[in-house]
C-alpha cells in the first residue's frame, strides 16, 4: 500500500472504482475516461511502479495479471470477439499512474479506428 497512489486507494475502498473481477492478488476495474467501449485495468494489489522493479518472486504478478485479464474478458463478452493488451512503462511509454497496471480495450475494431 502506498498512501499516495490512486490504485492503492482504490483497491482499499479510499477512492471508489467500478470493480469487475478481483481475486487474491489482483484486481479489475473500468478506466474512469474509457478510449474504447470496453476499458479495463488489470492492477496488482501489491503496489509495484514498473517491471523494471521486479525481483525474482514478483514475476508471479505477471501470471495473475494474465489470469485476471482472461476472467475479466469472459465476464464482458469480449473473449471471443478480441480484445489489446497495453502496459504502459515510464515516462516515455505514457505511464501516468505508477502502479503497474494493464490496459484491455475491446468492445469495438481497434484496427478500423486507427488503434494500431
Ligand atoms: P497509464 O497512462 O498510466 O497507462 O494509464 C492510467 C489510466 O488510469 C488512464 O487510462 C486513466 O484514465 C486511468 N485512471 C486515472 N485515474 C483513475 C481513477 O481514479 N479511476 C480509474 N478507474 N481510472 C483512472
Ligand atoms: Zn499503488
Amino acid at each position: 500500500m502506498d498512501s499516495n497512489c490512486i490504485f492503492c486507494k482504490i483497491n482499499v475502498g479510499e477512492i471508489p472504482g467500478d470493480f469487475v473481477y478481483r481475486d487474491s492478488d489482483t484486481f479489475v476495474i473500468r478506466d474512469i475516461a474509457p478510449k474504447a467501449p470496453v476499458h479495463l485495468l488489470v492492477i496488482p494489489t501489491v503496489h509495484v511502479e514498473r517491471i523494471a522493479e521486479f525481483c525474482c518472486e514478483d514475476f508471479s504478478i505477471v501470471s495473475a495479471m494474465f489470469r485476471a485479464a482472461k476472467e475479466a474478458v469472459q465476464i464482458e463478452g469480449i473473449a471471443e470477439r478480441g480484445y489489446r493488451l497495453i502496459i504502459n512503462q515510464g515516462e516515455e511509454g505514457g505511464q501516468e499512474v505508477p502502479h503497474l497496471h494493464m490496459h484491455v480495450l475491446g468492445g469495438m475494431h481497434l484496427r478500423a479506428m486507427g488503434m494500431g
